[in-house]
């Protein structure tokens, strides 16, 4: 359906992408994950011609659509897309968000425009708001709105661009339950996300993007379960695992723990979990307080695929050994810790100590 060839996209004298080749077929699901600035988004925006590519080709359905014969806006109707920003027209209603598109470029009749509107509404779960205006909706209710609207125009493929980046954390999730639906029934999509989660159960490709190129492409399992590559591997285990440096004694514990809490949010663990890690964390680092000469401590949430369940890593410079160890036997902290532990292990490596709690 879309075939790409030795795509470059330069910005001035900077080489965003370098060679992208790629073949998204009818049906085919994409996540495109990657860090940020690699340019997944101007890979899009060259998809449906919002950029214009500096060299190579894209074929839609075999049409050439940078040739200067194409009926370019015909060809980008082929393709939706949605936009981290939701991008309505907030002056209009909801329900004229989604007819005006029909109306105006597929010459669709108001009566005909609106029926198909009031059924895509229905399919989003925002019928009811056929009327309100666009800006009375909540972030997740807009994005639904948008991609209601995409659909008004018949696409064959949609493209996301990170639809829900901007979101407040509570509406992440009826967003990624309309994507799945459409994915279910077999829409053609390609999606930006940083929901690592979603793109690994929704999507049936996965490609990872870095270096100006797709450096890694694969099944879900591939890339999340097995990477091949260095950056695809490095970029897996940063993402799974939580790091955080420790340098004073008086560090800021508030900071912290909202920053484990948003990590324990994308992951989606328990709640019951996310206590236990925050309690561990705070026990342990209260103990290193009374007998750390050099604070400096490197910890480290994972989650262990092996295991299944959450292991915490402390690591601090230093003569110490286990401070579990050394410290009394009915110290509560100590208590807490062992009695939320599967497993505490500790090893000595190089200068420092590691300590590493499998949770319960
Ligand atoms: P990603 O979506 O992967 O975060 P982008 O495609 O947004 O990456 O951007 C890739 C690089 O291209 C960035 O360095 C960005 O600053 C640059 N870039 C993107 N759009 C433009 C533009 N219109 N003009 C100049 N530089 C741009
Ligand atoms: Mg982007």
């Amino acid at each position: 359906m879309i075939r790409v060839e030795h795509l470059e996209k330069k910005f001035g004298s900077l080489t965003v992408l370098k060679d992208i080749n790629i073949e998204i077929k009818k049906g085919e699901v994409i996540s495109i994950i990657g860090p940020s600035g690699t340019g997944k988004s101007t890979f899009l925006r060259c998809l449906n011609l919002l950029e214009h590519p500096t060299s190579g080709k894209i074929f839609i359905d075999e049409v050439d659509i940078l040739d200067k014969n194409t009926d370019v806006p015909k060809m980008r109707q082929k393709m939706g897309m949605v936009f981290q920003s939701f991008n309505l027209f907030n002056h209009l209603s909801v329900i004229d968000n989604l007819t005006i598109g029909p109306i105006k470029l597929l010459g669709k009749s108001k009566g005909e425009a609106e029926k198909r509107a009031m059924e895509l509404l229905k399919v989003v779960g925002l019928a009811e708001k056929a009327n309100s205006h666009a800006d009375e909706l909540s972030g997740g209710q807009k994005q639904r709105v948008a991609i209601a609207r995409c659909l008004s125009m018949d696409p064959e493929i949609i493209l996301f661009d990170e639809p829900t980046s901007a979101l407040d954390p509570t509406m992440v999730s009826e967003v990624l339950a309309v994507i799945r639906k459409l994915a279910r029934e077999g829409m053609t999509l390609a999606i930006v996300t940083h929901e690592m989660d979603f793109a690994r159960d929704v999507s049936n490709r996965v490609l990872y993007m870095d270096e100006g190129l797709i450096y890694e492409d694969g099944s879900p399992e591939q890339i999340f379960g097995n990477p091949q590559r260095e950056k695809t591997k490095s970029f897996i285990n940063r993402i799974r695992s939580f790091n955080y440096h420790i340098d004073s004694p008086d560090f800021d514990l508030y900071k912290m723990n909202a920053e484990i809490e948003l990590f324990c949010e994308k992951h989606a663990f328990s709640h019951k979990v996310m206590k236990d890690i925050l309690l561990v964390i705070e026990e342990l680092l209260m103990l290193y307080k009374t007998q750390l000469k050099i604070f400096d401590v490197d910890l480290r949430v994972a989650y262990s695929e092996k295991h299944n369940n959450i292991e915490i890593t402390f690591d601090n410079l230093g003569e110490e050994g286990n401070i579990l160890d050394k410290a009394d036997e009915d110290d509560i902290g100590v208590m807490i810790i062992k009695n939320k532990a599967e497993k505490i292990e500790f090893q000595r490596i190089e200068e420092k100590n590691r300590l590493i709690i499998l949770l319960k």
